[in-house]
């Protein structure tokens, strides 16, 4: 661990209130956000005053959200609200909801642009108030990490393990450990001690950050393949105003290729400018859309393969990349580009420790 500490200063934090189960109360119509249940904790806490915690400032977004009814205005107004405070602070800490948590740090990912200081994103399978909470650990630890870990990206603490936030899948709606980063070892563990493993690290461009511009907001889509998905379905959910798809297959990215009027379905809506993006449904593992024949008629048609993404990336990168105007050519070539360390370049797939040290691309 590095200290930031510059001067004898303690290094400030700004604890980004978005929502989520940590600060929840029980109502009679269950969970809801309650801003008293932070005040409370931070008042009764006196813990938070140790030397070792950071010098922090709340600063609380209204109204607080359940994370289910997140929209990517949100993303790009917690985007906006870190880029307007970088001045003032070291680090970022995100008070968010588990169930889009990983939608959240993944977009944030795109849309900061010279991110150099860490931005973790934790939250809470129980609310501070419950006697078992997990959101009392996972404040201070995000505290402690945030004002001496050198980690400047965007990232998710749960449990005992720090993740990039552009790599996290959900995966547990009771566990304590309920992130997970299928295709990248996570960036640190904490136990007695916190093992940062920096050899994964991303080596920040200079900065300062700034917010990568949004100029429409474009219609995204998730596509589940199942057995028995029909060609009907596929040309409705590709007819306007779809522009991408993030398209989640099975394997290694292997799809029905015996129903012709399904190929040809997708194909027409590729040839009209919508990006289809491959993805895999497995939790580990990259597409290779070139290993079965069942791949290769999406490689045929022009179906861009999403190499070990999780769907929360791509859909996310999809939208940003989208959402800057760019022409769908240009999406669909830039969807194979690794932007913030959300895809393993193919050449880097055998796992050389050196893999994650990779110079920032421009989006
Ligand atoms: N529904 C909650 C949310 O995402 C769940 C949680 O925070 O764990 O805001």
């Amino acid at each position: 661990m590095v200290n930031l500490r510059q001067g004898g200063r303690k290094p400030k934090v700004a604890v980004l209130h978005v929502g989520g189960t940590i600060g929840m109360s029980l109502t009679n119509d269950g969970w809801v956000p309650d801003p008293a249940v932070l005040e409370r904790f931070l008042a009764a806490t006196p813990l938070l005053t140790h030397p070792d915690v950071p010098d922090f400032q709340v600063i609380r977004h209204e109204p607080l959200l359940d994370s289910s009814n997140t929209r990517p205005e949100d993303w790009v107004e917690l985007a906006a609200s870190i880029v307007a405070h970088d001045a003032e602070f070291d680090a970022f800490v995100v008070l968010h909801g588990t169930d889009t948590m990983a939608y959240t740090a993944s977009a944030l990912s795109f849309l900061l642009d010279g991110l150099n200081k860490p931005v973790i994103l934790t939250g809470a399978q129980l609310s501070l108030e419950h006697v078992m909470s997990d959101g009392r650990d996972h404040l201070v630890t995000a505290l402690v990490l945030a004002g001496q870990a050198q980690v400047p990206e965007v990232c998710i603490l749960f449990g005992s393990v720090l993740l990039r936030g552009n790599r996290a899948q959900k995966v547990s709606n009771d566990e304590f450990m309920a992130f997970e980063s299928g295709n990248l070892p996570p960036l640190a563990h904490i136990g007695a001690r916190i093992k940062v493993n920096h050899g994964l690290v991303r080596v920040p461009r200079p900065g300062p950050v700034r917010l990568r511009n949004l100029v429409r907001q474009p219609e995204v889509v998730a596509l589940r393949v199942f057995p028995g998905i029909s060609a009907k379905l596929v040309e409705r959910v590709l007819r306007q105003p779809t522009e991408g798809v993030v398209m989640a297959t099975y394997g290694t990215g292997n799809f029905p290729s015996n129903d012709q009027a399904l190929l040809d379905a997708l194909a027409e809506g590729i040839a009209r400018g919508v990006v289809v993006v491959n993805i895999s449904q497995c939790h580990r593992g990259r597409v290779s859309q070139r290993t079965y024949g069942t791949g290769t008629a999406l490689d045929r048609i022009g179906v861009v393969s999403g190499a070990d993404m999780t769907a929360e990336a791509a859909l996310t990168k999809l939208y940003c990349l989208l959402g800057q105007g760019l022409s769908p050519t240009e999406v669909a070539r830039r969807m194979t580009v690794d932007l913030a360390g959300e895809m393993t370049p193919e050449r880097l797939e055998e796992g050389t420790p050196a893999l994650m040290s990779l110079p920032s691309v421009e989006l």
